[in-house]
């Protein structure tokens, strides 16, 4: 009785969680709370939960093995669980960890104590390397920030890749020209690794098969769920990936699951792995010529940049950022983003693989999926939905920059510059789906013609004005002069029964 607790949320699952430095005098109760109804709030990747799930467990007990009394607390809701603790224990203060969602960290500042009748200490979070040092601390509201410098900064400032003379090493801050290579057929990419669910992890599984309302299955689940296994997938992609990690970084292939990315947001996301040990192991195979420059800057702009970016880019702005649609997309989301049956191959590809596994890499969520949704006009908050729903590593610092930002270019280009939109000949040139797909990745319009494509020029018709008007998409506006009149009138009228067929769930 008595005491301070410390309540660390489930993505907070860090190897020196910082709530535990600041209260160590020996007094400190842990209690972590597995909320059934919030697994419950979208219908959530089955193998998602067991990450989580199992993660936490494996957790709890490892702090019991270090030596805490830890609360493992399982309610409907954080807010039951903490009650339930706070009766049984009666605690003086509760410490906790500022959380990574807006919501969550309104909720610990604003209520938390409140609705608990305690002190509440929130500390900073620690999960991000913005938290500590931020490039832009005071951003104007409409001024667009580019992820570039946003980078270079962090580079600096971190000292990642910089020579004495704090230059960028080999004298080139990206090296994306060398990073876009499609895979040729003498290169297979190696399994991801696999860990075998031990009996808490079989536990959880068989729990989260028998939830209703829920999208995949447990079968295959194969994450690692600890400390250990999560350093060991790290050291497995530094060991077998992180080298041509760069060259393939923009490739699809039916052959592949993850190509030589790294498959590790989901373990980086709920605190399993913490970036700066990343950067740092990445930058030694660099120099220990484990791992060419274009790679390991490839992969450090991953982390140091993009990530870092898009969770500044989500407090920026929070809350507005879910309602944004400047680009007044309205059509609802189709049926088949949920089963993946489509007869274009490489969307039925990402989507088969969203639905089963949860993982895409990035090229499929960005240039198959979210190019999809961009030229279909399909609305930001029901593709935010979706991919919240679906995805492994989805978190909510995460989805809306990247969904609503960067995909759908839907917050006015506060994100991204342009909107990511190509028709088949990129994802042909960067692929090989085109080769095994029903539709011709070249005919523009017409019964054959891959829709990407009729899509695409009618995009560019809809909204001609505004695209001239950014000098980024230039190029492709002005592929719009090999139309004539009833190229025009084709595309737009493929385009419209296309669309017009698109059912709803
Ligand atoms: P790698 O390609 O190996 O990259 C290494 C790491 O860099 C990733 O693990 C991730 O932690 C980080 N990273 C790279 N790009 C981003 C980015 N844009 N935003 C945040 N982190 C980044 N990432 C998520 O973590 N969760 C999501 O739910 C998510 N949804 C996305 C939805 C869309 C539409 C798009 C375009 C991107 C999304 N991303 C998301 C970003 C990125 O696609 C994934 O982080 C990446 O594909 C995860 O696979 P990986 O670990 O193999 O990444």
């Amino acid at each position: 009785m008595g005491g301070k607790s410390v309540w660390i949320l489930g993505d907070q699952l860090l190897r020196s969680h910082p709530a535990l430095e600041q209260t160590a005098d020996g007094s400190v109760r842990i209690v972590l709370v597995e909320s059934l109804e919030q697994a419950q709030r979208r219908p959530y990747q089955r193998k998602k939960l067991v990450l989580l799930f199992s993660a936490m467990r494996h957790y709890a007990e490892a702090l019991r093995g270090a030596g805490y009394e830890v609360d493992y607390v399982r309610a409907a809701r954080a807010i039951d669980g903490l009650r339930q603790h706070v009766a049984a224990h009666e605690p003086d203060a509760l410490y906790t960890m500022a959380a990574s969602s807006y919501r969550g960290r309104r909720f610990q500042r604003e209520y938390l104590a409140g609705k608990l009748g305690i002190q509440v200490v929130v500390i900073p979070n620690s999960q991000f390397l913005v938290e500590e040092h931020n490039p832009v601390p005071d951003p104007e509201p409409e001024r667009q920030y580019i992820m570039e410098y946003f980078y270079r900064d962090m580079r600096r400032h971190y000292n990642v890749l910089m020579t004495a003379d704090d230059e960028p090493l080999g004298g080139q801050w990206n090296y994306d020209k060398q990073n876009r290579k499609p895979l040729p057929q003498s290169v297979s990419p190696p399994a991801d690794p696999s860990f075998e669910p031990d009996e808490i992890t079989r536990a959880v599984m068989d729990e989260v098969a028998e939830l209703s309302g829920l999208s995949g299955t447990v079968e295959g689940f194969a994450y690692a769920v600890t400390h250990q296994g999560a350093q060991a997938a790290f050291g497995n992609f530094i060991a077998h990936r992180l080298a041509q990690f760069g060259p393939y970084e923009d490739a699809l292939s039916q052959r592949s699951h993850s190509l030589f990315h790294s498959v590790l947001s989901p373990y980086l996301n709920i605190g399993l792995l913490e970036p700066r040990p990343l950067i740092r192991a990445a930058e030694r195979a660099y120099r220990e010529e484990r791992a060419p420059l274009n790679s390991v800057e490839g992969f450090v702009r991953q982390i140091l940049g993009w990530r870092e970016f898009m969770y500044w880019q989500y407090w920026r702005q929070m809350p507005e950022l879910l309602g944004k649609n400047s680009w007044e997309a309205r059509r609802a989301l189709p049926a088949f983003f949920w089963t993946g049956e489509t007869d274009m191959a490489c969307l039925a590809h990402a989507l088969q693989r969203a639905v089963t596994t949860g993982y895409n890499h990035h090229i499929e969520r960005l240039m198959v999926i979210g190019n999809f949704c961009m030229l279909a006009g399909l609305e930001p908050a029901a593709v935010n939905d979706w991919f919240s729903s679906l995805y492994i590593d989805a978190y909510d610092w995460v989805m809306p920059p990247n969904v609503i930002g960067m995909a759908l270019n839907a917050d006015g280009g506060l994100t991204a510059t342009k909107p990511y939109i190509a028709s088949a000949n990129y994802i042909n040139k960067m692929g090989d789906h085109c080769q095994q797909c029903t539709f011709d990745h070249q005919a523009r319009h017409g019964q054959e013609a891959c829709p990407y494509n009729f899509l695409y020029w009618n995009f560019l018709l809809e909204h001609e004005s505004r695209l001239r008007s950014n000098p980024r998409l230039g190029p492709n506006v002005l592929g719009l002069r090999y139309l004539d009149e009833a190229d025009r009138q084709a595309v737009r009228a493929d385009a419209k029964v296309f669309l017009d067929g698109l059912r709803s769930r």
